[in-house]
This record gives structure tokens, sequence and C-alpha cells, in this order.
């Protein structure tokens, strides 16, 4: 039995030969554990490389959908702000706790207790 090529295991690491030959050298690898090295070298040095990371095509769509819908979620809350008005879509930005005109009560205007003398005619009498 002929040992398979180096072409040969090169082709089968890029898996570029038919069913037959590829049978032919797994066959002959089985008995030659010399080419059986030889192949596996070949398929290390020529065969798809180990990616941890590699993201399939329905990785990337879908990463791709996810960032289209951030996206879309983000022009809408834009949206939204601008259609309300320039300057009200900045007053909910910049003060968005207390919407201006809600009564505060200040020191000032905050009802006097005690402050109402009492009444004249209760002393006169008692
Ligand atoms: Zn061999």
């Amino acid at each position: 039995m002929s040992h398979p090529t180096d072409q040969d295991l090169r082709n089968y690491a890029l898996d570029e030969l038919g069913r037959y030959k590829k049978f032919r050298i797994i066959e002959h690898c089985k008995e030659c554990p010399e080419c059986a090295e030889r192949l596996i070298e070949a398929a290390r040095e020529h065969g798809p490389e180990p990616e941890p990371f590699r993201l399939s095509k329905w990785n990337k769509i879908s990463i791709v959908v996810m960032i289209v819908a951030l996206l879309a979620v983000a022009f809408g809350m834009y949206w939204l702000l601008s259609s309300v008005g320039q300057s009200s879509a900045r007053d909910l930005l910049e003060t968005p706790a207390v919407p201006e005109g809600t009564p505060s009560l200040s020191p000032e205007e905050a009802p006097q207790e005690g402050g109402e003398p009492l009444d004249p005619d209760a002393e006169r009498l008692g």
C-alpha cells in the first residue's frame, strides 16, 4: 500500500478530497501510525482554526437585531421628548423631580401657629 502524499494529506485537512479518497487515507492511517501523525500535522497546519469566540451567522444577526432595536427605542424616546416641545423636553430632562408651579412650603408662607394674639375680651371676663 502506498503512503498518501503530503498533498493528499493537505487536501484532506482542507476538506477538498472526495469521499472515496478520504476513506482510503483514513484506512491507510489506521494501519500506518506514521501517516496518521502526518495527517494530524496537516490538519493542524491547514485545518480550520479553533476560535473560542467564533460567532455564527445567526449570532451576528441577533446582535444586529438587538442593536437596531436599541437604536429604535432611543430614537423613539428622543422623538417623544421632542414632540412634547423643545422647552418642556428640556424641563423634563433637567428638573425631573418637582415640576414648576408645585406649591412649596417655605417658612415665610407657612401658617404661623400661636402668632395670633389672645382675645382681649376673654382676659377681661376671666
Ligand atoms: Zn503511511
